[in-house]
């Protein structure tokens, strides 16, 4: 079940967190991974099995240049796992600067958009993409505007994707975590605040996930179970879509309170 024996996957982001836990559960399906971050991977790569890439998902020619190496070394492109985000600022919609929401922008959307565009190039029938999104790619959150139009764009882009590779043979699909306990969402800086209380106020499971609890339906995706799975958003989220409006007019008043009443 779930076996990715001799597939190739390649995982951006995969230094840390969500990414790395994905890496494991591959290698431990039989899968060859290439982890590729921003932060030197090579340590975490030795340690759990993989090959190491160093990458900014933002420099679109880099992204082509890694993902064709992973081809003219391992031979083929089963996997691609676009991970890699940051939080960026969080302080709400009007004092959020233009220049940071860019950056977020440029990480979280354009980053998955530059691995979409180079992997499905060379990618066979029977591959897949796998994106990471969020909950806040599919609600509002108090604060996270900037993080969570990235996360829209994700969703959306996976799904646009999905109907235009799926005739090529290639799936895409996201996952949309609610807060995990990773260092995206440490207790320093303060802007991680939003990510965190507000998960825990909104969901229905009384703790942050855990990395390999969203590597599970990542890995599950990225299988060929999942053949007929294909353009959908999947929540990851401890029943947070189940039940919103209420608590978050709660987390929204708890942001204002700390705001010191900003919106009055
Ligand atoms: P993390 O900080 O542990 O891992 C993110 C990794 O991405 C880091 O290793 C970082 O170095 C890398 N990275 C950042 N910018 C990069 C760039 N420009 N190029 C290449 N690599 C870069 O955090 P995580 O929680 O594992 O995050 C993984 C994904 O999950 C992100 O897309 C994040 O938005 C998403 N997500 C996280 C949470 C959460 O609460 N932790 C919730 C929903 C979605």
């Amino acid at each position: 079940m779930f076996q990715l024996d001799a597939k190739v996957a390649f995982i951006t982001g995969g230094g840390s967190g969500i990414g790395r836990a994905t890496a494991e559960r591959f290698i431990a399906a039989g899968a060859t991974v290439v982890i590729a971050d921003i932060v030197d991977p090579s340590a975490v790569a030795a340690e759990i099995g993989a090959h190491a890439a160093t990458l900014d998902v933002t420099d679109a020619a880099a992204v082509a240049t890694a993902l064709e190496d992973v081809v003219s070394r391992h031979g083929r492109l089963d996997i691609l796992v676009n991970n890699a985000g940051i939080i960026g600022p969080a302080t709400g919609l009007l004092s959020d600067s233009i220049e940071g929401t860019m950056g977020v922008l440029d990480v979280n959307l354009m980053g998955v958009l530059h691995g979409m565009k180079s992997g499905a190039r060379l990618m066979d029938s029977g591959s897949v993409i796998v994106n990471t999104a969020s909950m806040a790619g599919m609600v509002g959150f108090p604060g996270l505007s900037a993080y969570g139009m990235s996360k829209w764009g994700v969703v959306g882009l996976t799904k646009h994707a999905a109907v235009e590779l799926g005739p090529k043979g290639i799936r895409v699909n996201a996952v949309c975590p609610t807060g995990v306990d990773t260092p995206l969402v440490g207790d320093e800086p303060a802007d991680h605040w939003a990510v965190r209380s507000q998960s825990l106020a909104n969901q229905h499971v009384d703790r942050l996930a855990f990395p390999g609890e969203v590597a599970a339906a990542i890995h599950f995706l990225a299988s060929d179970d999942a053949m007929m799975i294909n353009g959908h958003a999947l929540p990851v989220d401890g029943g947070m879509g189940a039940g919103l409006s209420v608590q978050l007019i709660e987390a929204a008043t708890m942001q204002s309170t700390r705001d010191g009443d900003a919106f009055q």
